[in-house]
């Protein structure tokens, strides 16, 4: 379908952006792959799609103190991929990154992108959610940055404003004895996760100190698990009980239902890929590797 008509602008600089967002019926266009398909559907119009890939501060990836790693909001799944920065500080980010969508998605789609759609089946989020992500915020009226905890708000919803744009994604260093792994059951047609778990785990002294799980694909948004990592934290991340924090992958969710898996397949299979997650985490951690 063609979309209803509107106005294209491409700023050149960050403040020119931010005078174009302040107008009402403005929305931010990065690399269209989530929004350009809602104009042509007529799921949502927009007055003006203001275009920021010319604005270099929303690109780059680099460390930080303590080695946190800052990921500018127009970095592309193809960017990520070829980062030796991600692969080495947040190997989790680019392993994800790998299976989301096509070449071309990859080629065009941004991380920044995805965070602020926050579909309720996308990868991302759960992927930034277990590695203990924030979120940089930026407005004319200044900075502001939101952990991924607090983001997320809804399908499709996010704390972002309609003035602000999305400049970056923080992760923090993984610690010592540390580990992360992903794990997916794909809708075949689409490559979207009916469940996807990220689960990121510490080790320490023979026993679990910390753990961040997170799902998407499962409820309205991507969330912590927190029934789970509750279960994991001290204990010694032996088999039993992995998979009796496992159980409590969906505590308190309202589990999505759809053509694709009705709500019991979609529990049982949130239950079966939370403890492979965990499993793998605990893999890596132990193996020596940060992931
Ligand atoms: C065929 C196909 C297959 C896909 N498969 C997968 C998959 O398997 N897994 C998965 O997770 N995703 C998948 N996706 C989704 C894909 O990951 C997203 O479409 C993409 O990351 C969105 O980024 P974008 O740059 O294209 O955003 P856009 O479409 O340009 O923007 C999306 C929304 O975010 C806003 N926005 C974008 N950047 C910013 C910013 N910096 N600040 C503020 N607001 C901003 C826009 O205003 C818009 O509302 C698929 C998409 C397609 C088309």
């Amino acid at each position: 379908m063609i979309p209803a008509a509107f106005e294209y602008i491409r700023p050149a600089s960050l403040d020119e952006a931010f005078d174009l967002l302040a107008e009402d019926g403005s929305r931010a266009l990065a690399g269209g792959h989530s929004l350009l398909p809602l104009l042509k559907l007529r799921l949502t119009s927009v007055d003006r799609l203001v275009d920021i890939g010319r604005l270099r501060e929303l690109g780059g990836i680099s460390a930080g103190a303590g080695g946190a790693l800052r990921i500018g909001a127009m970095t592309t799944y193809r960017d990520i991929l070829d980062s030796e920065e991600i692969r080495a500080r947040a190997p989790l980010i680019a392993e994800v990154s790998g299976s989301i969508g096509d070449v071309q998605v990859r080629n065009r789609g941004t991380i920044g992108g995805s965070v602020a759609h926050a579909d309720p089946a996308s990868d991302m989020p759960a992927v930034l959610l277990a590695l203990g992500a924030s979120f940089v915020l930026r407005s004319r009226d200044g900075e502001r940055t939101v952990a991924a905890d607090d983001f997320f708000t809804g399908a499709f919803a996010t704390d972002l404003r309609a003035t602000e744009l999305l400049m970056a994604i923080e992760v923090p260093a993984p610690g010592t004895g540390s580990g992360a792994a992903w794990q997916s059951l794909m809708q075949p047609a689409s490559g979207y996760s009916m469940v996807g778990v990220a689960a990121a785990v510490s080790v320490a002294g023979g026993a679990v100190s910390a753990a961040r799980i997170a799902l998407t694909g499962v409820g309205e948004v991507a969330y912590r698990a927190t029934g789970a990592e509750e279960a994991l934290a001290g204990s010694d991340g032996g088999t039993q009980a992995v998979a009796a924090a496992a159980d409590h992958a969906t505590d308190g969710v309202q589990v999505n239902a759809d053509i694709h898996a009705d709500r019991s397949y979609r529990s049982a299979m949130a239950i079966v890929l939370t403890r492979r997650a965990i499993e793998a985490a605990l893999g890596r951690a132990t193996g020596g590797s940060s992931s």
